[in-house]
């Protein structure tokens, strides 16, 4: 793992996202607004790979998209090296684009299939008029293949043409063709085989350390994210639940929601299986009527009634932070 330096890269700040959903007048109260995200603060260190984690629809995909202003919040902002990216006019942006780059979890799905692997990677060089002229832009690319274990030789191939593994590494190519600062990698290996996931881990890990890259890695799968991540971020329904270090988080859980995720990882020694602690109780809520007071409540065997009337605020203790009225 890389060694977190103190400086801030990117700050949530009170970030919230609601969408409208039309046809709301059969939900309870008229309610037509889904609540991806409510109030979401945090900082990424320049360097450290930051962990978002949840059940799916908890709102992290979204607040990666927030982060990098691919979505406007509702309310809150985003600042980037100290600026408030949501007050940045577009021109400002596509400049300060360049230092922000996102890897999707299918580069199939994200890449452009009628384009082949130069195409793909060059793309953004040529947006953003990078290069002088075409040779240089070609070197480049060939560079970028190299780097990421891609044989340059495949240039004038197109993405039918190579595995799950390589198109991502196709993908991570093209993110890092503009030298960005922070990379926003959302489930980028959920998509491949177990034996072809280490591989890709590898190559980030390897090239946060060659390019000094702070990655946000948006994840629901635990081994992964202990593997890869300093920090990890714990949401449930649009709120943050627990931040903490990786080792302090599965190590030592202090959210009851994060226990239970750690629980939940499947152990591979037989006898620690049979002591699975308590599972998570019933459905996750829905974003458009979040319960009241802690989200999680409804889920919860350790809820009280304050638990129903009041909504638990992050505590930060010893660079720890949590929401629960009971730890
Ligand atoms: Fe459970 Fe209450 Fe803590 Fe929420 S605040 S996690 S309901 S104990």
């Amino acid at each position: 793992m890389s060694n977190p330096k103190n400086k801030v890269l990117v700050e949530s700040v009170n970030l919230v996202k609601e969408f409208q959903i039309s046809g709301g007048g059969f939900l309870p109260n008229n309610k037509n607004v889904v609540h991806a995200t409510s109030n979401v603060s945090f900082q990424i260190m320049e360097g450290e790979t930051f962990a978002l984690v949840g059940e799916s629809g908890c709102g992290k995909s979204t607040l990666g998209r927030l982060l990098i202003r691919l979505l406007e919040p509702t309310s809150g902002h985003v600042e980037f090296e100290g600026v408030n990216i949501n007050d940045l006019k577009s021109n400002e942006m596509r400049e300060l684009r360049k230092k922000m780059q996102i890897i999707f979890q299918d580069p199939y799905a994200s890449i452009n299939p009628r384009m082949n692997v130069y195409n793909i990677i060059a793309e953004p060089l040529t947006t953003h008029k990078i290069c002088a002229t075409k040779e240089e832009t070609m070197e480049k690319v060939k560079g970028l293949m190299e780097k990421v274990g891609i044989r340059p030789e495949f240039i004038n191939r197109y993405p039918h043409q190579f595995s799950g593994g390589q198109r991502q590494r196709i993908g991570i190519a093209r993110a890092l063709a503009l030298q960005p600062k922070l990379i926003v990698c959302d489930e980028p290996v959920s998509a491949l085989d177990v034996s072809i996931q280490s591989q890709i881990l590898n190559l980030l890990h390897d090239l946060q350390d060659e390019f000094k890259l702070t990655y946000l890695f948006i994840s629901h799968d635990l081994s992964v994210v202990r593997y890869i991540s300093d920090r990890v971020c714990v949401m449930f329904l649009g709120k943050v639940c627990e931040i903490g270090n990786t080792e302090q988080i599965f190590t030592n859980p202090l959210h009851p929601y994060t226990k239970f995720l750690i629980d939940a990882v499947p152990k591979p020694d037989p006898f620690l299986r049979k002591e699975n602690k308590e599972l998570l109780q019933g459905e996750i809520p829905s974003p458009v009527n979040p319960p009241t007071g802690c989200r999680f409540n409804t889920r919860c065997p350790y809820a009280k009634d304050v638990c129903r009337e009041k909504e638990p605020l992050l505590k930060n203790i010893d660079g720890r932070q949590f929401a629960c009225h009971m730890v």
